[in-house]
């Protein structure tokens, strides 16, 4: 879809926020625009960072088995992250770098019109402007995000790399919300 072949190339080469000073490349998506499903991550990591690709790592292969486990697959859904370059050290983006980030996920939202958009840990939750104290309050159950996402629905699910750090306690649950995800297909 052109509107996001010029957006990645505007991405790579943003300046609003300092994070392009610590990027090889940005990170812009992977998958078809015509996804029904988006999956929205926090940030790129080093190997993000070095390939353009997200979730490409060990959070990565996590991701694509629990898809899978789901009833998707990597191939059919829409992958981004709140920030498209990768903070230094593996930080969480700051509050500054997620809104400065925030114009490009809502022009990217806007061209996809997915049913349903998951976010991938609290970072990316925030990104769309959810209110929230406790992450596990909210995941595995769909919301109406606020403006000026709405009427986009978004189901929040936790971080993969959080489930590779506690796989045994945190796969399943992480696996009912992605099938919870995938129930919202049309
Ligand atoms: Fe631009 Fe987003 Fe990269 Fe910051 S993180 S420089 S706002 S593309």
């Amino acid at each position: 879809m052109e509107v996001l072949a010029t957006l990645a190339a505007e991405a790579a080469s943003c300046v609003a926020c300092p994070l392009h000073r610590s990027r090889t490349c940005s990170v812009f998506a992977s998958g078809p625009s015509s996804a029904s499903i988006v999956l929205i991550g926090e940030a790129p990591g080093a190997n993000e960072d070095a390939t353009g690709r997200p979730f490409c790592g060990a959070s990565g292969r996590l991701l694509d088995a629990a898809l899978i486990a789901a009833g998707l697959h990597r191939d059919e859904v829409y992958v981004c992250n709140a920030v498209k370059c990768r903070p230094p050290a593996n930080r969480p983006p700051t509050g500054p770098e997620l809104a400065a980030c925030r114009d490009f996920l809502l022009r990217q939202l806007a061209a996809l019109h997915p049913a349903v958009v998951v976010t991938l840990g609290a970072s990316a939750l925030r990104a769309l402007g959810v209110e929230f104290a406790s992450l596990s309050s909210l995941r595995g159950t769909p919301l109406a995000l606020p403006a000026p996402f709405a009427p986009l629905r978004c189901l929040p699910t936790v971080h993969p790399a959080y489930v590779l750090r506690r796989r045994r306690t945190e796969m399943e649950g992480f696996l009912a919300d992605l099938t919870a995800a995938a129930a919202l297909r049309p």
